[in-house]
């Protein structure tokens, strides 16, 4: 029996009582308060909105001294100071929108004890007057948030974050640190622990799988895509639901396609709309007035759906959203799972609907050649939080792909263990009847002609090639003196989309991204001259797959 483990806990369930106004820990929370409190370091992964804060502010208010919280975001240490300041504990921050005088004053009071937790942005922690400062008080921990930021295989790298491994060794007493995140990467992980400099820390995985939203992929023609959501938001009418969209431009031509064909479907079944729009659309492009009314709309339950960008969501807190429909593939799993988690809050069943197609992934693929205008970044840096992001984007397509349980997929991807491999109830995998289909000879025609072409032009020609097309735009290539040309002129021209994708995704091909992505040989392709080749995918059978099965029909009263 360990009593001090008790003692602690005992302390720490009265804090987060006495100070938080909550009666129990979530998972992971007592763990990680318990080693801080220990005086071991802590990584911890959690979600965003699991409740990563408690994890620090418990340990902060009962150890003596004060603890350091780093955090990227200057809007949101003033929203953790002011809460903490309402219940109770003593905080503060110091940093660049404060006047000289003003900063001097909190560090003042900080040396003086009157204070427990001081915010800090990383800049901050450059200066000679916070290096002064932090060799004279008691530092006892340093909670660094957003932790992956330290890490350039992560999505959002600074450069900032790269100092604080040096800060934390050059304290006189060295303090616990407590790192936290919600991005999981074996490799950003391996970054947090290294660059920031933490020893032996406890590693907590916890609270990925939110049980109650029903995770649903379909792969959709663009063109079917705006009929689809209408007629979903058509049958949902009573329902709050947001909608993501790739650009500005689409979340307003998505959001009039619904205030004007979503009554008419209703109508046309029988049933009453009330009056005012359906839809709004809120993204960045938008004046500061109109998005804050289009929030408040939404929040209020005047508008039942927000057509976004995800510049939509960022403390937003509405705990009845039942839907989240994403119209295009996001950049990453992480990306996915912040924006389709702000679906069920409450804890009710909600449903988080990705829409997605090969151009999806095309599109994507191109972006990753933007810009990175936030970091003065060195071409090698550069090259690195391209892969990075290329890996990312590989992992989303993995979960459009996957015919694996959905909830699994993603709660393995960010690292939590412990599920029993058994299919789920909320998911369109599990109970999904999957065909395999034998491809082998498609995927080898598709080898031959990027061969034919000696690796030098894209996907698009790769599938017109095969097929045997006269298109102007391939004279120059000369195809109809290449073995391949016409070989698959049978061939559905989707299943030939569709393989040569799978084959990327596989690693049997390689699209190497640019102005014009150029299909090039993976690390596999050797495989597909053998002559034991074989390969299968499996897909959804179609008679279930037609439309999701949500075409707008009955249940409207
Ligand atoms: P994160 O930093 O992980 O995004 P927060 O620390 O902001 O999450 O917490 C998210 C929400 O959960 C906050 O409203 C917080 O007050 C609440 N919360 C955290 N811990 C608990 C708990 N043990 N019981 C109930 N609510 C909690």
């Amino acid at each position: 029996l360990d009593l001090s483990g008790m003692t602690d806990n005992t302390a720490a369930l009265g804090a987060l009582k006495r100070y938080f106004g909550y009666d129990s820990f979530r998972p992971g929370q007592a763990g990680i308060v318990d080693t801080l409190l220990a005086g071991r370091d802590v990584l911890g992964v959690m979600p965003t909105g699991a409740g990563k804060s408690v994890c620090y502010q418990i340990p902060a208010v009962l150890m003596p001294g004060i603890t350091v919280v780093i955090s990227p975001l200057i809007s949101l240490m003033r929203d953790q100071v002011d809460g903490l300041n309402d219940a109770g504990v003593p905080a503060a921050f110091v940093n660049g929108t404060q006047a000289p005088d003003e900063q001097g004053m909190v560090l003042a009071q900080a040396a003086a004890g009157q204070i427990k937790l001081l915010y800090v942005a990383p800049e901050r922690l450059e200066t000679t007057r916070f290096r002064d400062f932090a060799a004279r008080v008691p530092i006892s921990l340093v909670a660094v948030d957003e932790a992956h930021c330290v890490s350039q295989w992560g999505q959002d790298f600074r450069s900032s974050y790269l100092g604080i491994g040096e800060f934390i060794a050059g304290l006189p007493a060295r303090p616990v640190v407590g790192a936290f995140t919600a991005t999981a990467t074996e490799r950003v992980r391996r970054d947090v622990v290294g660059l920031l400099g933490l020893r032996n820390p406890a590693v907590t995985v916890t609270g990925f799988d939110r049980p109650n939203l029903y995770f649903d992929v379909l792969n959709m023609e663009s063109k079917h895509k705006a009929a689809w959501v209408a007629s979903y938001v058509a049958e949902h009418a009573e329902e709050s639901g947001i909608i993501y969209c790739a650009t500005r431009k689409d979340t307003e031509a998505l959001a009039a396609t619904l205030n004007q064909s979503v009554p008419q479907l209703r109508e046309a079944k029988g049933a009453h709309t009330a009056a005012g729009p359906i839809a709004v659309a809120y993204h960045g492009g938008m004046l500061a007035d109109e998005r804050n009314r289009a929030q408040a709309d939404f929040v209020a339950d005047r508008v039942p759906v927000v057509v976004a960008t995800n510049a939509f969501g960022m403390g937003i807190d509405k705990s009845n959203v039942r839907y989240v429909i994403h119209h295009n593939m996001p950049e990453s799993i992480e990306a996915y799972y912040q924006e389709a988690g702000r679906a069920g809050r409450d804890g009710e069943p909600s449903r988080c609907t990705l829409l997605w197609n090969e151009s999806d992934i095309v599109t994507r693929r191109r972006l990753l050649d933007g810009d990175y205008e936030n970091e003065r970044l060195s071409p090698e840096e550069q090259e690195i939080v391209r892969m990075a992001k290329r890996r990312l984007l590989d992992g989303m397509v993995g979960y459009c792909r996957t015919t694996d349980c959905l909830h699994r997929y993603m709660t393995r991807y960010f690292g939590q263990e412990g599920d029993d491999g058994s299919p789920c109830t909320a998911c369109s995998n599990c109970g999904q009847t999957f065909e395999t289909i034998d491809v082998t000879n498609i995927a080898r025609a598709i080898s031959q002609c990027v061969h034919d072409v000696d690796q030098r032009v894209g996907s698009g020609k790769i599938v017109k090639i095969l097929r045997g097309s006269k298109a102007q735009d391939l004279a120059w290539l000369n195809p109809e003196a290449m073995p391949t040309f016409g070989m698959l002129r049978d061939v559905n021209e989707a299943r030939v989309r569709d393989v040569l994708s799978q084959m990327a995704t596989d690693g049997f091909l390689f699209i190497a991204e640019g102005r014009m992505p150029i299909v090039r040989f993976g690390v596999r392709a050797g495989e597909t001259i053998a002559a034991d080749f074989h390969y299968e995918i499996k897909r959804v059978r179609r008679s279930s797959a037609a439309t999701g099965g949500t075409a707008f029909g009955g249940g409207v009263g």
